[in-house]
């Protein structure tokens, strides 16, 4: 029976979606967010209901369709390609430049469809008034550590957990030299293709090309603050938080809305280990990342199609997803000038970390549902904690959720330090264990002297 249940095609995510007319832009995304292990994840144990029984603002219709989708595509017992009719409904009146059967752009469906998700699952219940104090005093890694916190402050979520990264832009005066930082946050990043005269780029290129200084002159004359004048300026992206999956964008359309022409070029992209470090804010972030799915454009501005190359989560072979037809591929043919929206996944060391994150994942979120916890432990618990990057003890909790939002270099055994920490941090959550732990010691400490007297 076992061996039936992973033979049927089913149980592994290889079911197609059918074409509603013009809907390959959909199906191609749906199939990329089909085989992202932890969106999948949160959508077959069901956990995305506890975040909608938490949603007061009452539309919760697109997550539930999404995640019935996902749900057929995993679990139904036939292998016939799935109608995703009902939620074509949902993501219509969520966004109705999406009505009708018109060809969309794939890369734009996935910032409404994400959007759409994060908010009917958004953690926060009552948004912060105002924007608190001014932040341009601090250091710039602590700008943006706050910064982030503001962030989550307001939108926080599975989605975000998983998609969202920070950008850190910096302008420098070239007069006086004042630099002045601005952060945002980024659900994916939009990738010029690099022009080398030639066939082919590299994505790396592409990524140089989109974090290369700029400057800005003439019209575009920044205010500086220092000289307290219109100056040029030179502005230089750098990525201050890696989210835990990155999608990549390749502007092949001219115009996103009015498609003038497209670009084929070849853009040789890693399957395996693409090494973004050297575009981060800071050296000890983890950077390195994964090829999972790409959602393919073919054909020209006009007349178009999409499909998906995915990797499947389970077996790791991939899959060639062109709407109800899903079939096996070989490795070798992913990387096509078709590609359009690449999406990776941050490594992690071990399967042994995977698990133990999940762990902590549940840790986090029983904490989460408790308001009295200190705001940066809550930014701690939606972050997933490896033990092995857990920080050095002795930490305050800034520096934990710094650690956190940056990433640590390996600190083995750090585990249950770490938890005293939390303890102490959030004083009422551990109390329960904290107690058995304390008493039990307490005991054997009682017991111990005693024992020897007994016997004797
Ligand atoms: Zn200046």
């Amino acid at each position: 029976f076992k061996i039936l249940f992973q033979n049927s095609k089913s149980a592994q995510g290889l079911v197609g979606l059918r074409n509603l007319g013009n809907t390959c832009f959909m199906n191609s995304i749906l199939q990329c967010l089909s085989n992202t292990h932890s969106l999948r994840d949160y959508c077959l144990h069901n956990a995305h209901r506890r975040d909608l029984n938490n949603n007061t603002r009452g539309n919760t219709a697109l997550m539930e369709e999404f995640a019935k989708l996902i749900q057929m595509l995993w679990t139904s017992s036939g292998s016939e390609a799935v109608s995703p009719s009902e939620f074509k409904t949902q993501i219509q009146k969520y966004a109705p430049r999406f009505v009708g059967y018109n060809q969309q752009d794939a890369q734009e469906f996935l910032r409404f469809l994400l959007d759409g998700l994060h908010n009917e699952v958004n953690r926060v219940t009552v948004r912060p008034r105002g924007h608190g104090e001014d932040l341009d005093h601090l250091p710039d890694d602590e700008k943006g550590k706050r910064m982030w916190n503001r962030y989550l402050e307001r939108e926080d979520s599975k989605i975000v957990d998983l998609f969202v990264g920070q950008l850190k832009s910096s302008l420098t005066c070239t007069e006086c030299g004042y630099c002045s930082t601005v952060f945002d946050p980024f659900w994916d990043l939009s990738l010029p293709i690099a022009k080398k005269g030639y066939g082919e780029v590299s994505l790396m290129d592409c990524v140089r090309l989109f974090t290369k200084e700029d400057v800005l002159d003439g019209d575009e004359k920044p205010t500086c603050h220092r000289c307290k004048a219109r100056r040029r300026c030179t502005k230089k992206f750098t990525i201050q938080k890696f989210p835990k999956i990155l999608v990549l964008h390749l502007k092949r359309f001219s115009e996103s809305r009015i498609r003038t022409s497209k670009l084929s070029t070849f853009v040789n992209f890693p399957m395996k280990d693409l090494d973004l470090r050297e575009f981060a804010s800071e050296n000890s972030t983890n950077a390195v990342y994964n090829l999972y799915a790409v959602s393919n454009h073919s054909g020209t501005t006009m007349g178009g199609h999409y499909t998906a190359y995915c990797r499947n989560p389970a077996s790791g072979e991939w899959y060639t997803f062109n709407d109800s037809r899903v079939t096996p591929m070989s490795s070798s043919q992913v990387r096509s000038s078709d590609a359009y929206v690449l999406f990776y996944e941050l490594t992690t060391s071990s399967p042994e970390g995977r698990r133990d994150m999940l762990t902590w994942s549940c840790v986090g979120n029983s904490l989460c549902g408790r308001r009295n916890v200190f705001a940066n432990m809550r930014a701690y618990v939606h972050v997933r904690v490896k033990p092995e990057h857990m920080p050095p003890t002795g930490n305050n909790a800034d520096g934990i959720t710094s650690s956190m939002h940056h990433g640590w270099s390996s600190r083995p055994g750090c585990t249950f330090l770490f938890r005293i920490v939390s303890t102490l941090k959030t004083k009422t959550c551990y109390t329960s264990e904290f107690c058995f732990w304390f008493f039990l010691v307490g005991f054997c400490i009682h017991i111990f002297p005693r024992l020897g007297r007994w016997v004797g």
